[in-house]
């Protein structure tokens, strides 16, 4: 199935709604049943039935649809945000006693997730450098029923060999789940390397507009009817149907947006690896990043995220720099149509210092490239620079 097939056309049976070509918004919350053998039916598989839009609804499910094709995956389930699809997937996995391997430096809330909510529950987990796959085997316990991936990640994009942590995790039947929100399915394909689970901040690059909060959780359709059933709907944490309507619309110009993206990126990563006041460069494509080959052989392409270490005497020069910004926004989060900078310092109290022993340095500054003409972004940078 092509890309663009999927993009405009999967899961859209424009016939049955006079043509139009835009999907309906079906804002129902339940659907009615023409005889009790229909509703009786509707009760033994709420997972292929339209009855209560906790379960399933036509606007989420054409969504459904279209993920479920990026990701090569036989089916998906879409969630209220990215947080929620990373815990329907790990608890869906997991029981009391069990235990869970992750990755050394995933996504906040999901080292939250593994680290401060699932041991009130019973499960432990531990955290392993993911850039050795040996790294995965020497944490596995007789408990381990999980191995919990993002690769690249989001702030300094250490990577796993998603092949060789699959082939090992099912040598020792456990499951394994990956974060895929920074590649997108357009540059990577977790599923087609053996992971059984992908999961997505479809906030991020899928949505691509700044305006939802969404999640997806991708994989076989047995594993996903046990999703389903357990932290699906009981926890509820669903996607409106408009939230969804919106990601259609915001995954039309998915492809379009990545190419232009990642040209962008190209030279938005070129200029700031030449420049003094920048200590160091993090992309999975930067010169120097020592998982260049990995990217080369796991990524089909590039994203708009770069981490910069600013050559700053103190935490004020980095404020200052920020603060000089004037076409990036800055703020959390990232993927949208719009460039973007996130400054570390800002989660630190004020006289914090600027190189921490342990964790980040206080001088990096994150950045997603948007679609704005490169140039301007460069230039941008360049007049926020002399501020140092
Ligand atoms: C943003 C993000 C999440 C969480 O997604 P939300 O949609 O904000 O809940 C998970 N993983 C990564 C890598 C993210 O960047």
């Amino acid at each position: 199935m092509d890309l663009s097939y999927i993009l405009n056309h999967l899961g859209e049976d424009r016939a049955s709604y006079h043509g139009a070509v835009a999907p309906p918004l079906v804002q129902s919350s339940i659907f009615a049943f023409p005889s009790v053998a229909d509703m009786r039916a509707g009760f033994r598989d709420e997972y292929a039935q339209h009855m209560y839009t906790r379960g399933n609804n036509p606007t989420v499910a054409m969504l459904r649809r279209k993920l479920a094709a990026l990701e090569g995956a036989e089916d998906c389930l879409v969630f209220g945000s990215g947080a929620a699809a990373m815990a329907a997937g790990v608890i869906a996995c997991v029981g009391q006693g069990d235990h869970v391997v992750c990755v050394a430096r995933p996504y906040s809330w999901t080292r939250s997730l593994l680290q401060d909510f699932l041991p009130r529950f019973g499960v432990g987990a531990s955290f392993v450098d993911g850039t050795d796959s040996a790294a995965f085997e020497a944490a596995l316990t007789p408990r381990t029923r999980l191995i919990v991936l993002e690769s690249p990640n989001s702030m300094t994009f250490e990577q796993q060999d998603l092949a060789a942590v699959a082939a090992l995790a099912r040598r020792h039947g456990i499951r394994t789940l990956c974060d895929n929100s920074h590649a997108t399915p357009l540059n990577q394909s977790p599923i087609a390397l053996g992971i059984d689970l992908v999961a997505h901040s479809a906030t991020k690059y899928l949505n691509g507009h700044s305006d939802v909060v969404a999640g997806a959780l991708c994989g076989e359709a047995a594993l996903l009817r046990a999703v389903f059933k357990g932290p699906y709907m009981t926890l509820g944490a669903i996607l409106s149907p408009h939230d969804a309507w919106l990601l259609l619309r915001g995954l039309r110009t998915l492809e379009i947006r990545m190419q232009r993206v990642a040209a962008s990126t190209r030279e938005v990563l070129a200029w700031l690896e030449r420049q003094p006041r920048i200590r160091r460069v993090w992309s999975p494509q930067a010169a120097d990043n020592p998982q260049l080959g990995l990217s080369e052989r796991q990524l089909r392409g590039a994203s708009g995220l770069v981490t910069i270490d600013l050559d700053a005497a103190d935490v004020a020069a980095v404020e200052r720099f920020c603060d000089g910004l004037e076409r990036f926004l800055m703020t959390v989060s990232w993927g949208g149509y719009e460039s973007l900078a996130f400054p570390v310092c800002a989660v630190f109290p004020p006289g914090a210092p600027l190189r921490p022993a342990a964790g980040l340095p206080l001088s990096l500054v994150r950045l997603s490239i948007g679609l704005e003409d490169p140039g301007i972004l460069i230039a941008d940078l360049e007049q926020a620079l002399t501020r140092l």
